[in-house]
């Protein structure tokens, strides 16, 4: 055995040795998620024959939203010593969300949000990739966050005036506390779980339905090709929203339903006629890239 033989041997056995196996399956599964892999369990998925994925579109979004994480990162810590970033960042955000919304739905969620962009980035390398419990993605769970969140704001914002306090502090507060949770929900269960509930996207969402009701053309949505889709159900295990666009291809819509439409978080809830009319849809074309068969497109395309 040549002496570079030996000492990439003896590398190996240190190696080894220092970073043991829970250390090798957190390395494994950095590289499944760098190579691509669905976010949740496959459950046997693989034996599904896969199109061909345009990757160079892929990293192109990955690319971007990793910068945006950097944005939020940099702008979250620059707020403890200048709150007042944190109220310029809220309302800016929430503005924009709101705006963007009235026009296009959910797409800034995926596009544009800084805070998207540090979940999709970086907290995805650390997720667990699961589903949430259904009673999280209930109605009334959105809206208790909702109440909680604007509650607390609203609450401490008077407090600082009375006070002559920054206004800043209770913006920041909020950001802070609702950036650990979604953090940690994302660390839990898959890395866009807070976006389930997110007030943000809840008004960006509703603000879109109440521009429909007045007449604008629907947000960009997936289209199913009935003949094409083979129930695989894979489009299922990427969904950031947990939306299984295959099962709007035969009306048989069982997963949780779109929030403000007729029915509740069980069963359709509007016609599903193959195109996944689904308000909390973030427009990120994952579906679209990992249907195996072609089944899947975008209805503006
Ligand atoms: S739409 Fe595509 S990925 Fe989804 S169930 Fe049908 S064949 Fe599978
Ligand atoms: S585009 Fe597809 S994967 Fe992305 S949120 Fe919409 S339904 Fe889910």
């Amino acid at each position: 055995m040549s002496l570079r033989e030996r000492a990439s041997g003896l590398t190996d056995r240190v190696w080894s040795a220092v970073t043991g196996d829970r250390a090798n399956r957190l390395i494994e599964r950095l590289e499944r998620v760098r190579d691509g892999d669905p976010w949740f369990d496959k459950r046997g998925l693989d034996a599904v024959r896969r199109r061909p994925v345009d990757d160079e579109s892929i990293e192109r979004r990955r690319g971007y939203q990793r910068y945006l994480g950097v944005v939020f990162a940099g702008l979250l810590a620059a707020a403890f010593w200048y709150p007042v970033l944190a109220g310029v960042g809220v309302v800016g955000c929430a503005t924009a969300a709101v705006g963007v919304g009235a026009v296009r739905g959910r797409f800034y969620c995926n596009h544009l949000c800084p805070r998207g962009g540090l979940l999709d980035g970086y907290v995805r390398l650390f997720s667990r990739g699961r589903r949430t419990p259904d009673w999280f993605k209930h109605p009334l769970t959105r809206a208790a966050v909702g109440l909680v969140a604007f509650g607390l704001l609203g609450t401490g914002l008077y407090a600082s005036w009375q006070r002559g306090g920054s206004l800043g502090v209770p913006f920041l507060t909020m950001l802070g506390v609702s950036t650990l949770v979604a953090v940690g929900l994302g660390v839990v269960y898959h890395q866009r779980a807070w976006c389930q509930v997110c007030p943000a996207g809840t008004l960006s969402h509703a603000v879109h339905r109440v521009a429909e009701a007045l007449g604008r053309d629907p947000a960009p949505r997936v289209e199913v090709d009935a003949d094409a889709c083979v129930s695989c159900g894979r489009c299922g295990t990427v969904c950031r929203q947990e939306i299984r666009p295959g099962q709007y291809a035969d009306g048989e819509v069982t997963d949780h339903g779109d929030v403000f439409s007729l029915g509740g978080p069980e069963g359709a809830t509007r016609e599903a006629d193959g195109v996944v009319d689904h308000g909390d849809c973030l427009q990120c074309s994952a579906c679209v890239e990992e249907c195996p068969t072609g089944a899947l497109s975008f209805d503006e395309e």
